[in-house]
């Protein structure tokens, strides 16, 4: 067990407020704990949600960041597979029960007890240090640098998940709908699967980035009349938009047998009509993050293919201005925060 020395960390004390600089003593390091020097942390639009309340869970004092790469510092006598100097990531799961079915098929994000995030009281990566389980921490692999290899984290293998369960063959057609930080990696991870990417944007200046990114197309988001060229085409739809905009049109894009999948989380509803979802045996699906499995996978993908995030980098202390940069949606195409 360390000395308890406080952490410095950044942290949101009330709703909607700016980040300032916090301490808190960490909890004694458990046996099968480990203590990283964070270096890297992704800025994920989560963060955003989180800070203003947005699902009304947060709890405060927050301290967000859950795309963090560091160095162990401390290892709990019970770790074996980690050692001091390793480059680990951490992700938004921290913790699962391990022992219902899901678990033990490696997908503690749909964990029947609940897996514990960051939404539960721990404290994220927005901080000098941090203790976490080593189980649910990732090597990361050395063809990887740890500023790239922060935003697969969770950005990664958020749109990793969907893709490797919906792209069935080589030439599936896909949408990604929203090119932000999650949308631009769900572009390359789709193209490296060997798929037909449409990029739908509502930024006209994406299209060139977005084709650069492996998008053999790209559509300006419109209403149906304005995409009626790609109504019915695609099998799988993945929507990363982080606000509200016409779902009905998301849905008119699918084919039959097509996936509408979300996993940016607007406060939102859908009305699906129920004629097209029967008569054309669709689907519409929510996906979150990742289980332990595919993330090993996923870090593995990348590193194999070269998978890349395309980031500007920040320092840690400027993070007020980098939230305002991603919710202004300025951010190309992701944040990473670098601590002094
Ligand atoms: P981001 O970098 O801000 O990207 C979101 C993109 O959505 C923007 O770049 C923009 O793309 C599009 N968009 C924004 N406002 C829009 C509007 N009013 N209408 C249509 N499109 C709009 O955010 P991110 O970090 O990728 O996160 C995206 C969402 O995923 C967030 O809601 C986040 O909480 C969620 N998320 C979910 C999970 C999960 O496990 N399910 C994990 C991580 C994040 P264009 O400029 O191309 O239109």
């Amino acid at each position: 067990m360390t000395e308890a020395t406080k952490f410095k960390a950044y942290a949101v004390l009330n709703a909607g407020e700016k980040l300032q600089p916090w301490e808190y003593e960490p909890a004694p390091l458990q046996v099968n704990e480990i203590e990283i020097r964070v270096t890297h942390n992704g800025l994920c639009h989560t963060d955003i949600h989180m800070r203003d309340n947005d699902w009304g869970v947060t709890q405060f004092p927050l301290v967000a960041g859950h795309e963090v790469v560091g160095v162990v510092t401390e290892v709990g006598e019970k770790v074996t597979h980690l050692q001091k100097g390793d480059r680990v990531g951490v992700g938004w799961i921290r913790n699962s029960c391990r022992t219902c079915d899901h678990c033990l098929q490696g997908e503690e994000n749909i964990c029947r007890q609940g897996y514990t995030g960051l939404i539960v009281g721990n404290y994220g990566g927005f901080a000098d240090r941090l203790r976490v389980n080593a189980d649910f921490t990732y090597k990361i692999p050395d063809a990887l640098d740890s500023a790239s290899a922060a935003p697969l984290l969770c950005a990664g293998i958020t749109v990793y998940t969907p893709l490797r369960t919906y792209i069935k063959h080589p030439g599936t057609k896909v949408g990604v709908m929203g090119i932000g930080g999650l949308g631009h990696l769900a572009i390359k991870f789709a193209r490296a699967m060997g798929a037909e990417v449409t990029a739908f944007s509502t930024s006209a200046d994406k299209e060139a980035q977005a084709k650069e990114f492996g998008a053999h197309h790209y559509q300006k988001w419109g209403t149906a009349e304005e995409m009626k060229a790609v109504t019915g085409t695609l099998d799988l739809v993945v929507s990363t938009v982080s606000a509200e905009t016409d779902w009905d049109v998301a849905f008119s894009l699918l084919a039959n047998n097509g996936v509408l999948c979300f996993v940016g989380i607007p406060v939102s509803s859908l009305n699906v009509p129920l004629i097209p979802l029967i008569f054309g045996q669709k689907s519409v699906v929510g996906s979150v993050v990742g289980g332990r499995r595919f993330m090993r996978e996923m870090l593995e993908f990348a590193a194999i293919n070269q998978i890349k995030p395309m980031i500007e980098t920040m320092p840690l202390s400027q993070v007020n201005e980098a939230m305002d940069k991603v919710a202004a949606n300025k951010a190309r195409y992701r944040i990473v925060l670098l601590s002094e």
